[in-house]
């Protein structure tokens, strides 16, 4: 992957009406980004913003997260937004753990709720 910034959107399930709002509302600034996503996640935020610039990967629990961490490894994912449920015991949990990881072993910028993601997009919209 070349040129434009890559950021990277998951959300869990109990979460994905939350990033879909979340996208809408920065459609913009998000226009300005290459996007991957989770199956499930991209097809949400595709659904409220079609006109966005999505791959869509494999379903987290399916592979996914384990494919956004390896585009990091790689250095292709600049920044992850990841609404993480805290409540819901998740059979993919060990994945979700391997990706934090691999993000703050390679230093990009992580928000795993609304509130961060919010000061994450205004920070990059300067
Ligand atoms: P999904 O995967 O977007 O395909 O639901 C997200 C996850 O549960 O990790």
């Amino acid at each position: 992957m070349t040129g434009r910034k890559c950021l990277a959107l998951i959300a869990h399930d109990q979460k994905k009406d939350d990033l879909a709002a979340f996208a809408k509302a920065n459609e913009a600034v998000l226009s300005k980004w290459k996007i991957v996503a989770t199956g499930t996640t991209g097809a949400r935020v595709l659904d409220v913003c079609p006109a966005l610039d999505i791959v869509r990967l494999k379903s987290g629990p399916l592979g996914g997260d384990q494919q956004i961490g390896a585009l990091i490894a790689t250095g292709d994912v600049d920044c992850l937004i990841f609404f993480v449920d805290p409540l819901t015991a998740m059979p993919h949990d060990v994945d979700v753990k391997a990706l934090m990881r691999l993000a703050i072993v390679y230093d990009i910028p992580m928000a795993l709720n609304r509130a961060t993601a919010e000061q994450l997009i205004d920070f990059r919209r300067n």
